[in-house]
């Protein structure tokens, strides 16, 4: 079918699936979110072979990469930061999932590291997730700062997130690039560790892995036009006359002069050790107690990726609008790269779950926002880019459907 329609976000016109898994190259990259103000994307490169740069970077973490000496590099990096004498050597940010809870754990009782855990606080927290924080520090054993923004302020600019970029979690997002920088300065900490590369996922470009540190490019914004929910800082106080500089502050970039003396590196676990999410699932719940949900996500067949905040369907659900690519592909896509299930497995798979509506606490997200289903679906429909969507007989339907692609 010929398609002339452009996308919304500058990604490519015609879609294109990884020949390995299943992603395309609409999915985009991660970015700095205080410089977003237009929505418009850089999407996943896929290689004239027809592989994707996930997949190639999986194939790297299998075939090229000498992990023995990235562990020995590690073992240098922990050696240079660690500390004896009481105070905190390094911090890892994240809400008690597997991920974090993983990394925590092998840093502090495998390479005697004395992390402090930082969370800021999911939107509106689940139950399993409140579970799991609580187990991360309970039985993981560790310190931990539970930071909780404004409820009234991240209500108005989830809604703004929702409305401008139909990305209601942006500022959380944010918030979490930025907490972890911010408290190391306050705690005078010169190592952060994340998980896994954005690279994992394709969300980062494949020349960016040659380094362990990530791109301070994502959290710092030393120009003046910094937007948050696609409004600028102005725009916000003007139309949210009650809203102050000060209540922002949290979720504003770092500036370079901020960082200026203070040696902060700030780099990916997964980049050293070689990474895999399952296994990072068993190790938290081997170790920290984590908890899988007690019934599958809506929208994918899992039950222990992103279930602690309730923002999180709407956001996968967001997602599939936007590029086509709903939650049951990301899993799926990651499980054919560990080599757990089959190409074919996942398109019956996404056949089956992706783009379910993500019924299960989507009345709460509205609530929060203070909109109506009718007003949450009318937003929703607004960011049906025409190179993907259509409707037909007066349902919507997407123009490239899995069958196509066998
Ligand atoms: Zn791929």
């Amino acid at each position: 079918m010929k398609n002339n329609k452009k996308s919304l976000f500058g990604l490519p016109q015609k879609v294109i699936h990884c020949k390995k898994c299943l992603m395309t190259n609409q999915k985009p990259f991660s970015m700095n979110e205080s410089k977003n103000n237009d929505n418009q994307k850089i999407g996943m490169k896929i290689f004239s072979d027809g592989i994707c740069a996930a997949c190639k970077y999986s194939e790297n973490k299998d075939h090229l990469i000498d992990w023995k000496k990235r562990e020995k590099l590690l073992q240098k990096t922990l050696d240079k930061f660690r500390r004896t004498d009481g105070r905190y050597d390094c911090i890892v940010s994240g809400s008690g999932g597997k991920d974090s809870s993983s990394v925590s754990h092998i840093l502090k009782y495998k390479y005697n590291m004395n992390p402090l855990t930082v969370t800021f606080s999911p939107i509106l927290y689940t139950d399993i997730g409140w579970k799991n924080i609580r187990a991360w520090i309970q039985t993981g054993g560790f310190d931990n700062i539970l930071f909780t923004p404004n409820g009234k302020v991240s209500s108005v600019l989830a809604k703004e997130a929702f409305k401008n970029l139909l990305h209601p979690l942006q500022p959380f997002k944010f918030g979490i690039k930025t907490i972890a920088a911010k408290m190391a300065i306050k705690y005078d900490i010169q190592l952060v560790m994340f998980g896994e590369p954005y690279a994992e996922y394709g969300s980062q470009d494949t020349d960016d892995t040659l380094s362990p540190s990530y791109n301070e490019e994502w959290f710092i914004n030393d120009s003046n036009n910094i937007f948050l929910g696609g409004l600028s800082i102005n725009e916000i106080k003007k139309k949210y006359s009650w809203i102050s500089k000060n209540d922002l502050s949290t979720y504003l970039p770092l500036k370079s002069k901020d960082l200026k003396n203070k040696k902060l590196s700030v780099e990916f676990l997964g980049w050293y050790l070689k990474w895999n999410p399952q296994e990072m699932y068993y190790y938290a719940v081997e170790n920290c107690g984590y908890n899988p949900d007690n019934q599958r996500t809506d929208g994918t067949y899992a039950r222990y990726v992103g279930v602690d905040d309730k923002f999180e369907w709407l956001h996968f659900f967001c997602s599939y609008i936007k590029f086509g690519i709903g939650r049951c592909r990301f899993d799926a896509c990651q499980e054919i790269r560990s080599g757990h299930i089959t190409r074919e497995e996942a398109i019956k798979l996404c056949k089956k779950f992706e783009g379910e509506y993500p019924k299960r606490y989507i009345d709460d997200c509205y609530k929060f926002m203070g909109l109506n289903k009718k007003e949450a679906m009318k937003i929703i429909d607004n960011f049906r880019s025409p190179h993907l969507w259509k409707k037909i007989n007066n349902k919507w339907v997407r123009l490239q459907e899995l069958k196509e692609i066998i």
